[in-house]
This record gives structure tokens, sequence and C-alpha cells, in this order.
């Protein structure tokens, strides 16, 4: 190994085929950076996600990725020294770290000729099915995005508004399909909550996601007690030093790479929570199919994957993981598995 690693970047707006709604607001665009790390020849892809309420922009990822040295390394190989240093630069920016680690990630990949469910060990085929979200809408718009979403096996619904029931009844009036439902913070008393978690309990919802604020522990740990569906922490839970914390607390975890870093620390929050007997569940943001192949070369270790954000946007710059009657189909290209189409 001789060559310098050579790191490029470029803003990049990801336009989605509907509004999306959730409890906090509505969006049609979302911003993401595109990445590239070239070795020898070689180039891995990656990408930063920056859905507003996270706080990450297209001006915090430039100004951080711009801080970023990569030229001193010459071996692309010494992921743990190179991502440990680059985490170091400055605290937060997950998304812009998350960037190198799946451009990383995707050069080495590709320099040992495999992809990486090969180099971790994992069997492709296991791969779970993905839930695909019902945005929030009337009742007509909703009854149709239902019915066009037949090939999916569990439709995922965002609850934490007044009209919760009557999002659940819409869906229900027109088909049978397994339920997750995310509340994103947005219900506030812990009483009101058990009490909707088992009205949904009785209408085929599979698990809870974020049903509370995360400053309300105490209350999301007693929910999670006495709740007869599995809950499970999102905005909880953002880095590996937030697994442990999740026990007692959630029944389970979701895990994005825009959150933790990257597939480095991912890896790791899935080894260690089921070390502590913790459900995993696999999420996204609105991203490319670059980093939801990324993600997706995990997506057999986890009990549910959420990786529906490439299947919401309309100007995808990658192909990929696909998804085919509604399950995770891993690429066998190397690296992370994808192929640039624009
Ligand atoms: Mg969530």
């Amino acid at each position: 190994m001789s060559g310098k690693l050579q790191f490029k970047f470029k803003p990049y707006t990801l336009e989605l085929k509907h509004v999306f709604t959730v409890a906090a607001n509505s969006r049609s665009t979302t911003p993401i950076v595109l990445t590239e790390i070239e070795y020898e020849g070689i180039t891995g892809y990656g990408e930063a996600s920056m859905p507003p309420y996270l706080g990450e922009s297209h001006e915090t990822v430039l100004s951080f990725l711009s801080k970023v040295d990569l030229s001193k390394f010459d071996n692309p190989f010494e992921l743990d020294t190179i991502l440990s240093e680059i985490d170091s630069i400055a605290p937060g920016n997950a998304a812009a770290k998350a960037s190198i680690d799946i451009a990383l990630h995707d050069l080495l990949g590709k320099l040992m000729n495999q992809p990486w469910y090969n180099i971790w060990g994992i069997n492709r085929n296991n791969t779970p099915y993905t839930t695909f979200t019902i945005g929030i809408d009337t009742p007509e718009v909703v009854r149709q995005k239902v019915k066009e979403a037949g090939e999916f096996k569990i439709l995922k619904v965002k609850l934490g508004r007044e009209t919760d029931k009557e999002m659940i009844e819409t869906i229900r009036s027109v088909s049978d399909t397994p339920l997750s439902v995310d509340v994103n913070q947005g219900w506030k008393d812990k009483h009101a909550a058990l009490d909707m978690i088992h009205w949904l309990n009785e209408r085929n919802v599979l698990f809870v996601e974020q049903p509370m604020p995360k400053t309300q522990v105490d209350d999301l740990a007693w929910l999670t007690e006495h709740s007869p569906l599995p809950t499970i922490g999102d905005e909880s839970v953002q880095r590996l030093g937030d697994v442990l914390k999740a026990k007692g607390v959630f029944t389970g975890i979701n895990i994005k790479l825009m959150k933790c870093t990257g597939m480095r620390e991912a890896y790791k929050m899935i080894i260690l929570a089921r070390s502590l007997g913790l459900k995993v569940m696999l999420g996204c943001m609105t991203e490319t199919s670059c980093a939801i192949s990324a993600a997706a070369n995990l997506s057999p270790l986890v009990d549910w994957a959420d990786l529906d954000g490439a299947l919401l946007i309309s100007n995808d710059v990658f192909e990929g993981t696909k998804i085919v009657d509604g399950k995770v189909v891993l690429s066998a290209l190397p690296g992370i598995g994808v192929k640039k189409i624009a």
C-alpha cells in the first residue's frame, strides 16, 4: 500500500415524492452531502443525510468535512485509527462523520473485492422485511397510499397528533397488514400513552417507536414495563454509549447510521444491544441508495428494518440494495454494494 487517500464532497438536495409529515413538521426536500474517498484508482462512496430536526445542515456538514485531512493516512485499512480521529475533530456532526465512515467502508470492501456482509460473516439471505411509511394525510390520500403499498409486509405510521385513532382506522378500513407506529416523542402523558398502546395492540400493531419525549425517562421505563407491545427507543438512542442507558427504559433500540456516525459504530451497537437482551431495529433517514445499502449490509442481524428511505425520493443517484416484495435484497457488488447512476 503506497497511495494516499483523496477525499471529495459536494452538497445535493433530495426531492421527496410526497410531502412528509411527522409529529413536529412537514417537508418536501432533504439536504444531503455526497462524499468520495479515492485510493489507488478505486473510489468509495458515502453520504450524509440531514433532516432539519437533527441540527445538521449543508453548512454544518460542509464546514466539518472541510476540517478533515485524509491525505496524512496512507493505509485505508487503519479503519479504527482514521475514524477515531475523525470523531475527535468535534462533538456531534454524526451525519458528517457517517459520510466518511460509509465511503471508507465502501473503499475497503472494493479493495478486498467483497461486500461487507461477507466481510462481517453475515448470511445475506437472512434479510428482514422493511416497513414502508404511510405519511400523515387526508383519509382519501391515506387509503390510496395504503393500496399502492400492497407489496410491503409491515406498514409504518407516524402518530403523536390529535388524529392518531382516525389515522389507524383509515388504514384498517382498507388493509389488515401489520403496522409499526412511530410517535416521535408526541405523547406526553404515560397513562394516556398506555391506553393508546392497548388500543393499538388490538389492531395488529407490532411495536411502538419513541412513544414519549426522551427527557421523560422514568415515564418511558414505566410505559415499557406495562406495555403489551415492545417499545423502541429512537430519539433517545444516538450512539454506542446510549445503548446501555436504553436497558430497562425500552424493549429495543432503533439504530441509524446518521445518528451513530456510521457502519463501524452501528455494528458495535448491535452487538452490545444483543448482549443486553434488547431488540434491534435498523432505521434510516430519507437518503439515497448509498446510505441505505450501507445500512442494509447489517440488516440480517436485526429484528426489524425501516429502510424505505430511498423509495421516498425521486432523484436517487445510486443503485444498490433493493426492496423486493417488501424484503431487503442485498446487492452482490463489493463494498457497500452500490453503483453510481447519475
Ligand atoms: Mg423514529
